[in-house]
Order: C-alpha cells, then structure tokens, then sequence
C-alpha cells in the first residue's frame, strides 16, 4: 500500500477532456518505438481500416420521428473478422469508437484468438427511450451498418448500455435480411438463441483471473486485501461479486449516479438488489455516500475501473491509493497517469488483458455458433482460464524482460502478433 496523504479531491475530467483515439494512438507509438516497427507498417497500424457513419431516421412512440448517428468502425482485419461490441451512450464519438476499435485489435491479440478489432456506437441516451424505441433504434442501426457485419466479416457484442436483448434484436434483424437465422452475426446473445454459458460473467471473470495472478506475483493475499470499483453495470457488479467470492471485502463501488463507501464492507448482493429496486447504488442503507471522482482515490488494495475512458488522468493518478489498478474498463487510464501510477510502484493490470475475458467468451459463442455445439459453463470457464492465466503470465514476462510497465508489455505482445500477420499476408495488390 502506498501511504500517500489523501490530497482533496478534484472532480475528474469527462469522457470528452481527454481525446481517447489520440490516447490510444500514443499507446501504440510507445510500442511501436521500442518494436522498431516498419515505418510503412506503423502507418498502417495506426489508423483504422474502414470508418463508418451512418443518420439514420427512427419513429418515436409518440408518431415523431428523429434522426440518430451511429458508427462500425473496423481497425484491423489482418488476425480474423472484426469483434468488438456496441455502445449506446450520449457521449459516444467517432473517434472514442475508433479508440475502442483499435484497442480491440491488441486485445484479441493479447488473449491469442483469431479476430481483428472493430467497435461501434449510437450517439443516444437510452434510458431516455422506451424499450420499444429503443429496439426500433436498434433494428435500423443494424439494418445500416449490414453492409459490414456478418459472422465471417465483423461481429458485434454488448458492450455499455446494451445487453443480450440487444443483441437478440441485432441477430433477428440480421437474419431476416438473410431469410435465416444467422446466430454467428453476433455474441453476448441469450442462451435460449445461442448465446454461452458465462458469456454474461466472462469480462469480470476475465478479470478477476487477472488479479488472483497479480496478488500472487506480487505476494499479497486477496482474502485480506480491499477492492473498489467504478461502475456497477455488466462488468462492476459481476465483478463484485466474483471478487468477493474470492475472499476479498468490496469497500467500495459506483454507477453515474454517486458512490457508496464502506470500510468495514458491503454486501455486494444486497447492493446488487438495492441497485436493481433503486436503479442506482446510491441510497444503500448503511453506507457512506461518496463522490465518484473520491472513489478513484479511496483507501483501498485493488482499484477496478468499470465504467468509460479517462478517468485516471495526470490530475488524480498521485492520490489513487490502491496498490492493483485492475482495468475492466476500456481506456479508463491516460499515457500521463500510467507513468505516474508505475512511478508510483503501481501494478497495472492494463485493459488489453484485463478486460478480455469478455471477448475470448464471445470467441466460444462464435466457435460453438458455428459449429451448433453448446458447452457447459465449466468447460467454459475452465478454456477462459487457461487463456487469461496464460495471457497474464506472457505479458508480465515480457514487461520484465523489457523493464517496461504492463500496459507496454501487453502491447508489445500485441502489436508484435498483429504486425507480424499483417506483413506475412502482405501488400494488397
Ligand atoms: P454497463 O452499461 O453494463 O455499465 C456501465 C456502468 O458504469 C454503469 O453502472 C454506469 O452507471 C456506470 N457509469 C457510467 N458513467 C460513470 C461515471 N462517470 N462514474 C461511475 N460510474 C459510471 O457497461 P459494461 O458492459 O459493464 O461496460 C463497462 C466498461 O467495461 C466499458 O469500458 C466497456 O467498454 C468495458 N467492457 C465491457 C465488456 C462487456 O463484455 N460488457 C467487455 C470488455 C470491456
């Protein structure tokens, strides 16, 4: 633990302060460099392979019609079809989806399956929506962005503020255009249509994989070991839970309504009832209300950042206290904050790694798709162990070996895999 006195808290900057597409590009440069990366491939690799927009019109319940924007952005094909999910957010931006695109790419590469990185997003506040917009949205934004998806060419997945009936809508769309039922086209689906056993689970699983390895390396206990946690949707509460069922005691979590902070201990399905009764952790009875930029920077052993991108910025990196930052988020961490935080005798857990639970479990829905197989949820868990524990070991190797902070060692893993398939396929034509 690091014994830094707590600073007061300043509010942390929004998604938009920081441009999370010129973050992940100076990511990539940092591997690049120390790769020494073909300039012609570094070029290549640093922008994505096709951006797509799309203004698409949808009637409103009350006979209205308005018009949405979307995005599909593929970064890099060169490994597989594009994976990656879709986001509906107010904040969503083109180059906040060619960020997540582009981190997808390293991502599948990290874990070692067969898939390119693609994102996309509508720019749209579903809670404002009524679940009927909500799936009109959905099935025209599927309708538009058709051209590019398909189970061999791009597959989308959940990712904030969609879920298994979204994809459920995306796949029955999809499959009407085709005149038959395509499950492949997407993950994340219910299993009643396809979907896997632990899909749901398997981002925070993926995660807490990850941590049990980190507390090991770096010879604490989990049992006796603190955990806060920024956002309390898919991956936040799952992982929650899981980490509690490890041992360790939850002080902490978020959602973007407010924070709630207990030192001796929440109970975590009590919040999860609270949350699911109240739509919002705030309000649980017994704790401490808390602001969400205080949250970043409690007393704690594992900080698990489970919302969006740039939340721990040069501006906070110093009073975060935790002594595992473990990134179930994507991008939830600037270049400036990560030197300051391994500076700082910071272990990072990068989102690269941290995160791909959550993929890798969408890469069996895919293969069992495919091949109209079901597997159990232990045979799944079991595959997506061997993957992440593999995985984590690969990376903290080469980190040390190359005296370089995770997130440069999850990218030099990453970038060396998919610059070394993209220069063996070559130049087209
Ligand atoms: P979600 O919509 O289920 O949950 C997001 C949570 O973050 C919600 O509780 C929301 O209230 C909270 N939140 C939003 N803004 C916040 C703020 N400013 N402060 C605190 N909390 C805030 O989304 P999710 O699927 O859990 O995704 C969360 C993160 O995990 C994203 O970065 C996403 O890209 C990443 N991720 C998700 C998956 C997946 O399989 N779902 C996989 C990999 C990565």
């Amino acid at each position: 633990m690091t014994t830094e006195q707590a600073a007061p808290a300043i509010p942390a900057p929004t998604v938009n302060a920081v441009n999370a597409w010129q973050v992940a590009q100076r990511q990539f440069d940092l591997a690049a460099d120390k790769l020494k990366l073909d300039p012609g491939l570094r070029e290549v690799l640093r922008e994505p392979r096709r951006e797509f927009t799309v203004h698409f019109p949808v009637q409103m319940d009350d006979g209205s019609v308005k018009v949405f924007t979307g995005y599909r952005v593929q970064h890099n094909l060169g490994r597989g079809p594009a994976k990656g999910g879709i986001r509906y957010h107010q904040d969503v931006t083109l180059d906040e989806v060619k960020a997540l695109a582009m981190w997808m790419t390293w991502k599948c590469a990290v874990v070692g399956i067969p898939y390119g990185g693609g994102k996309g997003g509508v720019v749209v506040d579903p809670k404002k929506l009524s679940k009927r917009e909500v799936e009109r949205l959905t099935r025209r934004f599927t309708t538009e962005i058709s051209v590019l998806i398909g189970p061999e060419k791009d597959i989308p997945a959940p990712d904030v503020n969609t879920n298994a009936q979204t994809m459920a809508w995306i796949m029955d769309t999809f499959s009407m255009h085709t005149g038959y039922t395509v499950p492949g086209v997407v993950t994340g689906k219910p299993i009643a249509l396809g979907g896997s056993e632990g899909r749901n689970e398997a981002t925070a699983r993926g995660a807490v994989f990850c941590i049990i390895e980190a507390v090991a390396h770096l010879g604490l206990d989990l049992t006796a070991s603190t955990v806060a946690i920024q956002g309390f949707g898919n991956a936040g509460s799952v992982a929650a839970t899981l980490v509690a069922a490890e041992g360790a005691t939850v002080v902490a979590v978020s959602d973007s309504v407010g924070a709630i902070h207990d030192p001796n201990g929440l109970d975590v399905a009590r919040v999860i009832a609270w949350k699911a009764e109240h739509g919002t952790v705030k309000g649980f009875p017994g704790a401490r209300p808390m602001s969400n930029e205080h949250l970043l920077e409690v007393e704690c052993d594992i900080l698990i950042p489970a919302a969006l991108e740039n939340q721990i910025t040069s501006r906070n990196a110093g009073r975060v206290k935790a002594r595992i930052v473990a990134e179930a988020a994507n991008g939830p961490t600037t270049p400036e904050a990560d030197e300051i935080l391994y500076d700082r005798g910071v272990f990072m857990i990068p989102d690269i790694l941290c995160n791909a639970g959550g993929v890798t479990v969408s890469y069996f829905e895919w293969v069992q798709d495919l091949n109209r197989d079901h597997w159990s949820e232990s045979v799944v868990n079991t595959k997506l162990k061997e993957i992440m524990v593999r995985a984590f070991g690969e990376t903290l190797a080469l980190a040390e070996r190359e005296s370089v902070n995770m997130r440069t060692g999850a990218y030099l893993l990453a970038v060396e895999r998919v610059a070394s398939a993209t220069s063996m396929r070559g130049l087209y034509p």
